[in-house]
């Protein structure tokens, strides 16, 4: 019994020890209470439920989109939910000068930076690839370019502040699917980028979070008129879903897989099976309803 106690009593300290130092950190809102925050593509979708749980955290935001009306309104409900402040600037990310103009902005109205959302995205078919190259290139320009612009621009204020950048991708950055060559290309290249950015940073110990967020199907506006006609999957809540990313962001996490189960398990598939992922991907697309 002796003998056992003492073999028993030191395991158990061990075991708990472990456990109290590696437990993951949790999130309270208070994290981000006065953090300065850039939010792109925030006029709609899964950016303006981001601006909005960020507001109820008090965080002083920076929004920007193309659509000045919609930002005008967004900002407005920001405030009205407890934003410590809340402006926005309008303009193309088709304009490779517009991302310096967004972080200009920033660096004059506060002097810093603690969080940089990456979000935007120009518009795309959800259709069969046309052959159109400059399509191609002017999706690249906007959703693949214009976050390296902007995380260049930012680095020196993140760097001084020890923050975070969270890029939005989504599951065609990771696994190839069908009627979206374009906008997968895009996302596979935010991946590629950032994932080795992130590497540079640790080598450099440079103290600057990147939390790569890989989205499923997600009930905006703008992804169930495009893909509803295709796919009839029942999308996930955009709501949850921007807390979930302002979460992971806070947290500083490398990887946000959301919904949770639907993307880590094609992820996985696509190491262990591809074939059967890519089959089980074409048997979700309802492509005869679809006008070419
Ligand atoms: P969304 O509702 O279409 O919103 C896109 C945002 O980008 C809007 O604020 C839009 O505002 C802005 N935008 C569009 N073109 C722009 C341009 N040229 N320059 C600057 N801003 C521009 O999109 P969402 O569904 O919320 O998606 C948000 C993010 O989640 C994207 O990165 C997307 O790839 C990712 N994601 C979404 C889903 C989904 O099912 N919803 C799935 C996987 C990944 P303006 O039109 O006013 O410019």
């Amino acid at each position: 019994m002796g003998l056992l106690l003492k073999i028993f009593i030191p395991l158990l300290g061990a075991a708990l020890a472990f456990y109290f130092y590696s437990a993951p950190p949790s999130f309270n809102e208070g994290m981000l209470r006065g953090k300065r925050v850039i939010v792109t593509g925030a006029s709609s979708g899964i950016g303006e439920q981001m601006a909005y749980h960020l507001a109820r955290m008090e965080t002083h935001l920076l929004l920007t989109a193309r659509t000045e009306a919609k930002l005008q309104k967004v900002v407005e409900q920001c405030l009205d939910l407890g934003a410590a402040s809340a402006r926005y600037v309008s303009g193309s990310m088709e304009d490779p000068s517009f991302p310096e103009v967004v972080v200009r902005e920033a660096e004059n109205t506060w002097g810093g930076l603690d969080m940089l959302i990456l979000n935007h995205i120009g518009h795309s078919n959800f259709n069969y690839f046309d052959g159109n190259v400059e399509q191609v290139r002017r999706l690249m320009e906007t959703n693949f370019l214009s976050y390296v612009a902007m995380t260049t621009s930012a680095l020196s204020m993140l760097k001084e502040s020890e923050g975070s950048i969270v890029v939005v991708s989504s599951v065609a950055g990771k696994v190839g699917s069908p009627l979206s060559a374009s906008y997968s290309a895009t996302k596979f290249a935010l991946d590629g980028f950032f994932s080795s950015l992130r590497q540079e940073f640790i080598m450099d110990k440079v103290n600057v979070s990147i939390t790569l967020c890989i989205l499923g199907y997600i009930n905006t506006e703008n992804a169930v008129r495009a893909v509803s006609h295709v796919i009839r999957d029942k999308p996930a809540p955009k709501e949850e879903c921007a807390l979930e990313m302002v979460k992971a962001g806070a947290l500083r996490q490398r990887e946000l897989h959301y919904p949770p189960w639907l993307v880590s398990s094609a992820v996985l598939l696509r190491d262990i099976a591809p074939e059967f992922l890519d089959s089980t991907v074409r048997s979700n697309y309802h492509v005869e309803n679809l006008k070419r």
